[in-house]
């Protein structure tokens, strides 16, 4: 449900803007430049968007994409004057194309995306013609075939049966209400394991062209609802470049490039920096495998960025992590810090490897691990560079392996400390 009202929300947001964009070009502009620089916008969107859909291989906002425009396109050319006042494009072109939309995207996303681009292309390119097929079929055969008085009295019953008024004058097919609905819900429910991004672009992208379908006699709002749709797989594909660059993919986090952005931009400020490094996690790998191995380092990431609330967790590398706290000095941060490592320390994880061919072979097992964590924490100082500030940190965490692990050793004033016991070393 969340999940709905949502999409609902970003559809209702991406709609706004736009309008509320176009709308002030409408007031500067006349209607021949206005409607020049809306497809300007369009062609320039929908260019960028299938360009980096091709070049970030996500195919599935490509070929997301690539239906929405024919479907348009579709709804757009039957609904030219000498059309949208004929009875074909009322009974069959509109309802049919409409009703198709969620299904074709339903199907669309059936087609695993194991293969190479080319391929996939195919066979998504294959559906789509399906669709073509099945409306040029029954806009221009089904008439022909029926003869004009039998298609009269096809006209009635199907008119009837199809159309619900809402309001007077305000009428939409039925059936593609139920078409949406069904396959928006099992689109979403097929696909739970799609990245959020991609599933929040599909859901929005339902609830767009199922509104600008339903408000389809506003021919102004047509257009822009278009755009809107561009416009958010646009985003969607920034967002999923983004995170590829800056989020780690194994534990959802950010990772080192992140790291090193966020330091370069407050390496004048004050802030200290704890370098974390899970002990002998080589021995977890070996004892109970990798995929267990991979789950411990999500848990711990996950634990760990619940209970930092004022720092913030980047994987650097491997089994290490780094805890960012900017405008923290040590003593405000050790606390907090230490609270987190002890709780992770004191705690069992039950590990269960959720790889699917595991599940499929049907070997489905638990690992209860104890898991451990060293480490180095150090306050910037006037004039150090990053390197040195995680070089410091670093010497901290070799000394808290050094002295037996699982423990936290800090650096003040040149000088490594055991924390709670406060040894010199
Ligand atoms: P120490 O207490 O001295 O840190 O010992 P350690 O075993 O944790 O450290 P070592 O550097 O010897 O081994 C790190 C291991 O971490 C080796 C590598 O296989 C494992 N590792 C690194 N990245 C990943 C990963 O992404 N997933 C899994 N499962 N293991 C990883
Ligand atoms: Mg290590
Ligand atoms: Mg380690």
């Amino acid at each position: 449900m969340k999940n709905y009202l949502l999409s609902f929300l970003y559809c209702l947001i991406y709609l706004s803007i736009t309008i509320m964009g176009f709308g002030a070009l409408c007031f500067v502009f006349d209607a021949q430049t206005y409607h020049t620089i809306l497809m300007t916008c369009l062609i320039l969107g929908l260019g960028m968007s299938l360009f980096l859909s091709v070049w970030f291989k996500q195919d599935e906002l490509f070929f997301l994409l690539f239906l929405t425009l024919l479907t348009y396109c579709f709804i757009g050319f039957f609904n030219r004057s000498d059309y949208s006042s004929n009875s074909y494009y009322n009974l069959i072109a509109f309802p049919l194309t409409c009703l198709l939309y969620p299904i074709n995207v339903y199907f669309l996303f059936q087609v695993t995306s194991g293969d190479s681009f080319f391929r996939t292309f195919l066979k998504k390119l294959f559906i789509l013609s399906i669709e073509i097929v099945v409306i040029y079929f029954f806009t221009y055969f089904v008439p022909f075939l029926l003869g004009p008085s039998a298609f009269l009295a096809f006209e009635t019953t199907i008119g009837k049966i199809l159309y619900f008024s809402f309001i007077r004058n305000f009428s939409f097919p039925v059936v593609c209400i139920f078409s949406f609905i069904i396959c928006w819900t099992l689109t979403l429910h097929r696909r739970q394991n799609t990245p959020e991004q991609i599933q929040a672009c599909v859901s929005t992208l339902f609830c767009l062209t199922f509104l600008s379908f339903f408000l389809i006699s506003i021919p102004s709002l047509f257009q822009l609802s278009f755009l809107a749709g561009v416009l958010c797989v646009l985003f969607s594909l920034l967002q999923i470049s983004h995170k590829m660059a800056f989020l780690d993919e194994l534990t959802n986090i950010p990772g080192r490039r992140a790291l090193m952005t966020q330091l370069k931009q407050i390496e004048s400020d004050d802030y200290t920096l704890a370098m974390l490094d899970i002990d002998h996690f080589k021995r977890l790998n070996d004892s109970y495998g990798h995929e267990v191995g991979d789950q411990a380092l999500r848990t711990i990431a996950a634990t760990i960025s619940q209970h930092v609330t004022s720092g913030t967790l980047y994987r650097y590398g491997g089994e290490e992590f780094v805890l960012l706290y900017p405008k923290k000095s040590i003593d405000d941060i050790l606390d907090q810090m230490e609270n987190a490592r002890v709780l992770v320390s004191n705690s069992n994880f039950f590990l269960t490897p959720n790889s699917p061919e595991k599940k499929q072979k049907n070997q489905p097992y638990m690992a209860s691990v104890h898991i451990t964590l060293s480490v180095g924490v150090t306050q910037k100082q006037p004039l150090q560079s990053y390197d040195e500030v995680i070089n410091i940190a670093d010497q901290a965490l070799y000394k808290a392996k050094q002295t037996g692990r699982n423990k936290t050793v800090y650096n003040k004033a040149g000088k490594f400390f055991e924390l709670f016991r406060a040894d010199n070393y």
